[in-house]
């Protein structure tokens, strides 16, 4: 379905809880969040319901997030499920790749088709310093598990932050090389839950297309992604992208919609806007009720951010 601005609305973001087994120093609070009641998080038959709802309004991809999807008990049977739904073109999954080694190869058998692994460094110690309590050999293993299962093109998602991981991009730009990845700079936001200390790491993108470009020929690539500004560095199979929310608002290409763990749909990712879908499901309401309401919160849609950044990222899911 469209919104009020002709933006096609067919992506659903899913968290599908707020726990996470790390706690980025961009992200969480380094005590983390308090678990939610096991009670409040939507169940996988609750979800499945609200994604053939969505599904029957245009939604044709799904992305699994968190806090952390991976450690959610029996995801891979909730990716099962939502590859039985008819219209549901492509699922995938965003993780920090901690788990990713033991998961890649189920997650595919079950229906996943492709994964993005958010790494924001190649050292382990500042991984550990990023991450307060991760490992980053993990990670590694979990991304080279991902390739082998054939969850392909494996993208690697970076937070770029001043003084602390942006002199590595020289590193990451020859591993996308080395192994033919994906790699999506996204420029640090300020959200909810993050610290004073943190909010000076934010950095433009564009600082960062002129460094790789003294390096790199890189040629714009043309690809379906919407948000993402890419380039392929010529005589390789890298891709690079730069998503810049606060560089360079992309909201009027947002073809997205995000729902958290306890069934808050929200429309944008930096408004206060949401819709209390779960509460209609329990409530006993019918599929069409919950089909207007999740069309009220599409053409409620902000035609652009006013960078609201109210709710931490653990809960929205990136
Ligand atoms: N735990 C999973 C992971 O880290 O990939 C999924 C959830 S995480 C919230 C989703 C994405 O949001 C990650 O790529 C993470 O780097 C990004 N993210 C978290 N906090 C952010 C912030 N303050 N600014 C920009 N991106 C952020
Ligand atoms: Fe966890 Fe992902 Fe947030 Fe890091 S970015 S604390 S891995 S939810």
């Amino acid at each position: 379905m469209n919104d009020l601005y002709k933006r096609q609305i067919d992506y659903l973001r899913i968290s599908v809880t707020d726990l996470c087994n790390l706690r980025c120093i961009y992200c969480m609070p380094a005590e983390g969040v308090p678990k939610m009641h096991h009670a409040d998080l939507l169940s996988f038959e609750e979800i499945v319901r609200l994604v053939n709802v969505f599904a029957r309004i245009g939604v044709k991809k799904i992305r699994l997030t968190g806090g952390e999807p991976l450690v959610r008990k029996g995801i891979e049977e909730l990716v099962a499920m939502l590859r039985a739904v008819e219209g549901i073109e492509e699922i995938t999954l965003t993780t920090n790749g901690q788990l990713l080694e033991e998961k890649a190869s189920l997650l595919k058998h079950k229906g996943l088709d492709r994964v993005n692994v958010s790494l924001d460094t190649l050292d382990p110690e500042k991984y550990e310093k990023i991450t307060r309590v991760g490992e980053l050999f993990p990670v590694l293993k979990g991304i080279e598990a991902a390739r082998e299962a054939g969850l392909f093109p494996v993208k690697i998602n970076t937070v770029v932050m001043k003084g602390v991981n942006d002199d590595e991009v020289y590193d990451f730009a020859e591993m996308a090389i080395e192994q033919g990845l994906s790699w999506r700079f996204i420029e640090f936001m300020p959200l909810g839950g993050v610290g004073e200390e943190q909010k000076h790491y934010y950095m433009s993108n564009d600082i960062l297309i002129e460094r790789l470009k003294k390096k790199y020929e890189m040629v714009p690539y043309t690809h379906k992604t919407l948000i993402s500004e890419d380039y392929m560095i010529t005589g390789t199979k890298a891709v690079l992208g730069f998503i810049s929310p606060l560089s360079h608002k992309f909201c009027s290409r947002c073809n997205r919609v995000r729902m958290t763990a306890d069934g808050r749909l929200l429309p944008c990712l930096l408004s206060s806007l949401e819709y209390p879908l779960r509460d209609m499901v329990r409530g006993g309401a019918s599929d069409e009720e919950i089909r207007k309401k999740i069309e009220e919160a599409i053409k409620n849609k902000p035609k652009e951010h006013m960078f609201q950044g109210f709710k931490p990222m653990h809960t929205i899911g990136g």
